[in-house]
């Protein structure tokens, strides 16, 4: 399709846009008493309109039936979380019985690596990208040293090539290869968080599975972005967060998919709780675990019902999208929104490039140049809410599900006046 920068244009594809009216559905932050143009869903989704009502319909159970409500709730609590399964079961590629929600993303990670990340003398290794996210390196690192070995021995980057933004599939297939037999576990973030590169997470699990290691992913920017298949790739194991373009709510639960061929391994390691163990005998109270062969073997606690009714109702509007038509328009308004930005820097003459190759999501990440945090916080108080990440980088995520052509065309007008008067 060939785009025009122009208003007229912007609103025209947003009159053909069957996912526009979703955009009424969350609460939009305001600058100057508009809409702000909202580039941070990848960082925190916003509020869908329709949470509120997940949460009170708790806190009202919650206030008339007290502990009864575990079994008489109008969604009862002791079984809650089962309704998050299919859905995003749905968006992850997955079965049911493969999904669990519990805890949050970094907290799980450390619980699947009790699973997953089981060195031996001679297979220890660990393939991770350069530059993780830092959660993720302090949860690598913390594990290593846990097990009394050394990461600086246990944990081999991908880096990316010498002047090059990304990170080339065939550079980790091969880093897989070489490490062969030592290698003990694959872990990458399957959407980077910095560049917005998806991996090829078909190719790179299927190269670990073939070398005998176990393959993970972390999805935090990856789930309800991009289309997964978990299990077809057979992965053993994912988590991701709820808060990013899942739009849960900040710091909300997450979420981890456990291959099905792992659920009937009895002797699978795990750190348990009273949770995981079969519901229809849980509340007999016997001393011994049985787990339930699905990832809910791997919930501890009992859940936390107020965190799980946000995440709920933003499911329920994925279920009634699905994640086909989203990532239609996502690629829609990521093209509308990256062909924006090239005119504007045809119009300033340089400027900023876009460091994302074509292997994204929605996600778009600018590097600066000649400008620093000044045009970001130009951005900012011109009603537009971009991140900023060291040394130079704007991060642009076009959220399919509330952000606007329209947004895309504005958003230029500004980053263009915003270039111009640092002129
Ligand atoms: C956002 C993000 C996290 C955040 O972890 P929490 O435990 O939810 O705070 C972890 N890893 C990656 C790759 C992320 O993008």
């Amino acid at each position: 399709m060939t785009f025009q920068n122009s208003i007229e244009f912007a609103r025209g594809l947003d009159a053909q846009d069957s996912l526009s009216k979703y955009r009424d559905e969350f609460h939009f932050p305001q600058v100057a008493g508009k809409d702000v143009i909202y580039f941070t869903g990848n960082s925190l989704g916003l509020q869908p309109k329709r949470t509120r009502k997940y949460i009170d319909e708790v806190m009202t159970d919650w206030q008339q039936l007290g502990v009864e409500g575990h079994f008489h709730a109008e969604k009862p609590w002791w079984d809650y979380h089962e309704r998050l399964a299919e859905p995003l079961a749905n968006i992850v590629g997955a079965s049911p019985e493969e999904i669990c929600v519990m805890n949050t993303l970094t907290v799980n990670l450390h619980f699947l690596m009790v699973s997953f990340y089981r060195p031996t003398k001679k297979r220890f290794k660990i393939i991770c990208e350069e530059k993780a996210f830092p959660s993720d390196q302090y949860m690598l690192h913390s594990q290593v040293k846990f097990h009394g070995l050394d990461p600086d021995e246990v944990l081999v980057e991908v880096k990316k090539r010498e002047g090059e933004n990304i990170w080339h599939t065939e550079d980790v297939l091969e880093k897989i290869n070489e490490v062969g037999d030592e290698l003990a576990l694959v872990l990458i973030g399957g959407v980077n968080y910095y560049n917005g590169q998806v991996f090829d997470m078909k190719s790179i699990t299927n190269a670990g599975k073939a070398v005998g290691a176990n393959v993970g992913w972390d999805l935090a920017h990856a789930a309800g972005n991009i289309e997964l298949k978990l299990n077809e790739w057979n992965v053993d194991f994912a988590s991701w967060c709820s808060y990013k373009y899942m739009n849960s709510g900040p710091g909300n639960a997450s979420g981890i998919f456990v291959n099905k061929k792992h659920l009937s391994d009895k002797n699978i390691p795990r750190f348990e709780g009273w949770w995981g163990t079969n519901k229809k005998t849980r509340f007999l109270m016997k001393p011994e675990f049985e787990p339930t062969e699905s990832a809910d073997s791997w919930q501890v606690s009992n859940p936390p019902i107020l965190s799980l009714a946000p995440y709920l109702a933003s499911l329920e509007m994925f279920s009634e999208i699905g994640m086909p038509a989203l990532i239609e328009k996502r690629n829609k308004i990521t093209g509308y929104l990256e062909f924006i930005l090239q005119e504007i820097a045809k119009e300033v003459n340089g400027s900023f490039e876009i460091i994302t190759p074509n292997d994204r999501g929605c996600q778009l990440s600018v590097f600066l140049h000649g400008h620093d945090k000044t045009l970001f916080n130009y951005l900012m108080e011109n009603g537009v809410i971009p991140d900023w990440r060291e040394p130079n980088v704007i991060r642009l995520a076009p959220v399919p599900l509330y952000c606007s052509y329209e947004d895309m065309y504005r958003f230029g007008q500004i980053l263009k006046a915003g270039i111009l008067a640092e002129k």
